[in-house]
């Protein structure tokens, strides 16, 4: 049974910390429906009822896109999350296309629970793609988007056959 007040404190903790922010579609969604999408698709989709998996998903942006720290989540979450969120948080200091990059390098490299929360990560992003997705984006960007999502999931191939598939057919749907 997952530790349900320890999910709604991580709920509570990334709807405060994202409540400035919105997602790049044109309805410009409050930033929270993504993390919550994450946890969705891992516990609904994939099955998952581990407390530290639902937390990491549901935190997994608030160092990345936040001024949350490092700190803050072991103080409050403890190591196990803190880890997660700390492998899929890109590191803001490099270029945008160097952290392209390190993704695809990284991806095989991470803990099993972290490669989990990436592969959700890709897709939900990937299916934002196609029903939401960022206002102005050209037809060959949302392909490069595609095309450099499968990079990274093809590093983590034998993870979990569900979600890879859940993957699968939501690259099938590359514009
Ligand atoms: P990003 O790759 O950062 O934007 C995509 C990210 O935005 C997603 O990974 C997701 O991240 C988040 N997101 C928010 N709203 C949505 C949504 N509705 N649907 C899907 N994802 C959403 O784009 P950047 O602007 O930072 O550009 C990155 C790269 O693209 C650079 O390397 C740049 O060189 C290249 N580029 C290409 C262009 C082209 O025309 N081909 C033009 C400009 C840049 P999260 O999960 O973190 O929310
Ligand atoms: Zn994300």
């Amino acid at each position: 049974m997952g530790n349900i007040p320890l999910i709604l404190k991580a709920l509570d903790f990334a709807a405060h910390k994202h409540r400035d922010q919105r997602r790049k579609n044109v309805e410009a969604s409050p930033y929270i429906n993504h993390p919550i999408e994450l946890a969705r698709v891992l516990s609904n989709e994939g099955g998952f009822i581990s407390s530290e998996l639902l937390c990491a998903a549901l935190l997994h942006d608030t160092v990345e896109d936040t001024k949350t720290t490092e700190e803050e989540l072991l103080e409050l979450f403890g190591e196990g999350i803190t880890r997660i969120v700390m492998e899929v948080s890109d590191d803001k200091t490099k270029t945008k296309a160097e952290r392209k990059r390190l993704q695809i390098v990284h991806a095989s490299k991470i803990s099993h629970h972290a490669k989990l929360v990436k592969l959700a990560d890709k897709i939900c992003n990937l299916r934002d793609m196609v029903h939401s997705p960022p206002t102005n984006w050209s037809l060959e960007r949302r392909r490069e988007y595609f095309d450099w999502s499968k990079q990274v999931v093809d590093q983590m191939r034998g993870t979990h056959a569900e979600l890879e598939a859940l993957f699968d057919a939501a690259y099938a749907q590359r514009p």
